[in-house]
């Protein structure tokens, strides 16, 4: 990335403030070899709320700026990553996968054991469900779109030992990846899967059962929040699934109509 003036800085270091990261972390030399980085505390400042619930976007809304940055360089950036104590446990880092010029990226929380060994998100049971559920759904309302054609993601890139959530350090130290992989793609809209993810992504703290199927916003870009597919692959949540396919299509419509 070209350097930064003042107040691309301000607005990049508030950018994170909004979403509640204090700690942002500043990348070694170019050619230096990869010290695990100081920490950088941001100045405290009062943190604006940092999401608002919106209607049903109707209208083509503006973007936040894009960053310029390509999700290769952002990888590069991650390298063999030893900022958290996830990397400890982890095989793979699990960075995303999918069409970088998506109009529609999903957020997971993190990966599990499959996309650990593989080192590709939403792989496993949940993934194959979720494949399935993008596919399906969009078949049914006759949207042409395949796995490949999304961009798929999640807040932390190395697997939580024993499938845990990812602690709040965890999510602040790593969300700097997810928030910048956002401002490459750009998307239209964002799907955020479970609570975990969507308390990271909206800031809001209530439950995913009350915050799904309703529109929110990061930065300019609209987010529907919806189930976590592991949670639709428990054998009693046929409610849920059938709002888990609600939520969908709401957002598939939004992007692709
Ligand atoms: N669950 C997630 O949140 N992400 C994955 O990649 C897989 C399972």
């Amino acid at each position: 990335m070209p350097p930064m003036d003042d107040d691309q800085l301000r607005q990049y270091l508030e950018f994170y403030q909004d979403l509640g990261i204090k700690t942002v972390y500043r990348r070694g030399a170019a050619a230096a070899p990869a010290p695990a980085p100081e920490p950088q505390v941001a100045e405290p400042r009062m943190v604006r709320p940092v999401a608002a619930k919106l209607e049903p976007p109707t209208a083509e809304l503006p973007m936040a700026a894009a960053s310029g940055e390509s999700l290769f360089q952002i990888q590069q950036d991650i390298g063999d990553c030893r900022r958290c104590r996830l990397c400890a446990g982890r095989h793979k880092i699990v960075f995303g996968v999918g069409n970088e010029h998506s109009p529609l990226v999903f957020v997971g929380e993190g990966p599990g054991a499959d996309e650990d060994a593989q080192g590709i998100p939403f792989v496993g049971k949940a993934g194959q469900l979720l494949t399935q559920m993008i596919e399906g759904t969009a078949r049914k309302e006759g949207i042409v779109l395949k796995r490949e054609d999304v961009y798929i993601c999640n807040v932390v890139k190395c697997r939580p030992p024993d499938n845990r959530t990812p602690e709040p350090d965890e999510m602040e130290i790593c969300g700097q990846f997810l928030y910048r992989q956002l401002m490459a793609i750009q998307p239209k809209a964002i799907c955020v899967l479970g609570g975990t993810a969507a308390k990271a992504i909206t800031g809001y703290k209530e439950g995913v059962t009350k915050m799904r199927g309703k529109w929110f916003k990061w930065r300019d870009i609209p987010v529907m929040v919806t189930y976590h597919p592991s949670f639709l692959l428990r054998g009693y949540n046929q409610a849920a699934k059938r709002e888990a396919w609600e939520d969908l299509k709401k957002i598939l419509h939004f992007v692709y109509d």
